[in-house]
């Protein structure tokens, strides 16, 4: 059977790894592939490697080496550097590169979302509010100098952190549900939300809380990813195919 590069990070990633038969190839195991900034899991019959390849000419050379007959990315929709990577590699090696690319979430009646490119846009929107909950992973540790004083910063994200006096860090992995966001919400009153613009249902309960609250939510666009030979937005038909190449 063609050997599997999967390159994971998120749990759509995972749910594919477990899927993926245990019997492997002649070549060696399918291999999963994380940056390794997250948990590790120890339970996959699969390959498990962590750490970046040393760029699209580093996964090249890896793709070639461990005999890869398939880049399969399923990372996370902001993760835009390793699919460029993994598109550049992939061609080079004369790989198929599939990937999952999980559909954008799309604002529905009643919410009011206000987009930007980038963390000066969120920074200039947030300007008139006070109380923002920030969800877009670790970045906004970097800027915890620069709060302004009118707003009390909340921070959710992976990073046991111990913030400062302006800004609080929850240290928690989705998903998340409806009531849990609710108590949240109630507990700090936040008055804006920002995000990525993940897709999926793992994180969207905030989404439906602030929409029922009237909170606005400033949103981070997406980054432009590289076209791939195949892409799914479920990863079941991604499994689907994959059950299928020889
Ligand atoms: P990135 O900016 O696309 O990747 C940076 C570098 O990390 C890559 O060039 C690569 O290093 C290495 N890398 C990333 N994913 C890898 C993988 N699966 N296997 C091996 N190496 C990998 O992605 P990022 O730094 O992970 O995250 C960018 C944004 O996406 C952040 O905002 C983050 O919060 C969000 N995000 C990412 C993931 C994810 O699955 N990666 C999950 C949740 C959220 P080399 O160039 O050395 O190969």
């Amino acid at each position: 059977m063609t050997r599997i590069l999967l390159l994971g990070g998120t749990g759509d990633a995972l749910r594919i790894a477990r899927a993926l038969p245990s019997t492997g190839t002649s070549d060696g195991p399918h291999v999963y592939s994380l940056a390794g900034l997250g948990k590790v899991p120890d339970d996959l019959a699969s390959a498990v490697r962590t750490g970046g390849f040393g760029g699209a000419a580093g996964l090249t050379r890896y793709l070639l080496d461990e005999r890869i007959g398939l880049v399969v990315d399923a990372t996370h929709p902001y993760a835009a550097q390793i699919s460029a990577n993994a598109a550049t590699a992939s061609r080079s090696a004369n790989l198929p590169y599939w990937a999952l690319r999980r559909a954008a979430w799309q604002p529905r009646a009643g919410d009011d979302w206000r987009w930007c490119d980038d963390w000066y846009g969120i920074v200039s929107l947030l300007e008139p509010f006070a109380r923002p909950l920030f969800t877009l992973g670790r970045e906004p540790l970097a800027h915890l100098d620069a709060i302004p004083a009118h707003q009390q910063w909340t921070i959710r994200c992976l990073d046991a952190h111990p913030g400062n006096a302006r800004a609080r860090v929850l240290d928690a992995r989705g998903p998340f549900s409806h009531e849990g966001e609710r108590t949240l919400f109630d507990r700090h009153a936040f008055d804006v939300v920002i995000s990525k613009n993940s897709g999926g249902s793992a994180t969207s309960a905030k989404l439906d809380v602030a929409r029922e609250r009237s909170v606005p939510v400033i949103i981070l666009r997406r980054p432009t990813l590289p076209a791939a030979d195949r892409e799914f937005d479920d990863p079941a038909d991604l499994l689907h195919a994959l059950r299928t190449i020889p």
